[in-house]
Parts: structure tokens; C-alpha cells; sequence
């Protein structure tokens, strides 16, 4: 539960981030962590033209310089992408001049006004010097799908029951969670669909 969902504390110590976009309509924001890396990241391209689901991509700068095509990938089929670091670094352990110039070394190669935290961790000041620049995207929905304790049914039931109107779901398109986000997606995907749920991206 603690996991799955964002402690209420967390949401005041990070000013100015965004962790659910509360609507009257029913709506979700699909994201993928960690890609692109050539692996994963077109099976869920794939998969999302079949639906005709637009999601957003937070993208590890390293991995989009080893692998520029999937990344392109991910833009030509009309994705939105977000700043994930270069080095899916966590700004807790980071000085915040250090951290900053990671981001700042993925924002050559992606280009957005969005941001997240890899593992959610941030440190005060660097959320305040960011929030400047970007869109801070946090989560309310975390699958869990890279969690090798998780089973693909698992995930999908976290996704069943904790979504609501504009919550931002997290999967990860990474070699990490696949084995759960293969079979965990397409359901969830599907069970989305049959409650009325619209797929949108962050404006
Ligand atoms: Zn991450």
C-alpha cells in the first residue's frame, strides 16, 4: 500500500509536483520508466499503436545515446517523453549542482518540459530549482512491475485497484520488468478500456 501508493507526506515535501491530475472525466496518464532500449520499448510501442494509446515516456539519457532509433521510434509513433536523468541517478545521493548537470547532460538528447525523479527521490533544493524548468510528473498508480516478488496478475490488480479518475500510471519498459509488464500491460489495457477510461498525455 505504502509502495503502491505515494504516502500523503511525500506530496508535501515535494512543492510544485504533480502526483494525480484529479478530473471529473474519466481519464488515465499511461508513463513508462527507464527506456528506450531496443528490448522492450517497441513491444510497447506496438502494443499502444494497436489501441491507439498515446502514453508518455520518461527516458534515461544514456540509454537514448546507445540507442537513438528506438528513441526515435518513440516520437515518430507520437509519444510524449519526459527527463528521467542521464544516469537514472537518485538526487538523494547527489550534491544538487551534480545532479542538476545530469539532467541537464539528458536534456541534449531529449528534448521536453518534463521531469521525473528516478526512484522519487529528490532533495528540497533540487526540486526547487527544477520545478522551474519542468513539469514535475510524479505518480499515484506504481505497478511494480520491475519487482521480482511481483507476479504479472499482481500488477495488474494494483493497476484495478487504485486507479481513479487522472491518476498517472507507472510501467517500465525495461529488461528489469518486462516478464510482468508483457503480460501485465495488455490487461490492464483491456480492463482500462472496459471501465471507460481515455488515455491521455500531459498537456
Ligand atoms: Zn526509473
Amino acid at each position: 500500500m505504502f509502495i503502491e501508493q505515494p504516502p500523503w507526506i511525500y506530496r508535501v515535501l515535494f512543492p510544485g509536483t504533480i502526483w494525480r491530475l484529479p478530473s471529473k472525466e474519466k481519464c488515465v496518464y499511461l508513463t513508462f520508466d527507464d527506456g528506450p532500449i531496443p528490448e522492450v520499448t517497441p513491444w510497447v510501442l506496438d502494443l499502444l499503436d494497436r489501441y491507439n494509446i498515446k502514453a508518455t515516456f520518461f527516458c534515461v539519457g544514456d540509454n537514448v545515446r546507445k540507442y537513438p532509433e528506438t528513441y526515435q521510434e518513440v516520437l515518430d509513433r507520437g509519444h510524449r517523453v519526459g527527463n528521467h536523468t542521464f544516469n537514472h541517478i537518485q538526487g538523494i545521493k547527489f550534491w544538487t549542482k551534480n545532479y542538476l548537470a545530469n539532467i541537464e547532460k539528458a536534456a541534449e538528447l531529449i528534448q521536453t518540459d518534463l521531469f521525473r525523479p528516478p526512484h522519487g527521490h529528490m532533495r528540497r533544493p533540487q526540486i526547487l530549482r527544477l520545478r522551474h524548468r519542468y513539469k514535475i510528473i510524479m505518480w499515484d498508480v506504481v505497478t511494480r512491475d520491475y519487482s521480482p516478488h511481483m507476479t504479472p496478475n499482481g500488477v495488474f490488480n494494483v493497476v484495478k485497484r487504485y486507479t481513479r479518475n487522472g491518476s498517472i500510471l507507472v510501467f517500465h519498459d525495461s529488461l528489469k520488468a518486462e516478464k510482468n509488464m508483457r503480460e501485465a500491460l495488455p490487461l490492464s489495457i483491456e480492463w482500462l478500456l472496459k471501465e471507460g477510461y481515455r488515455f491521455e498525455v500531459f498537456k
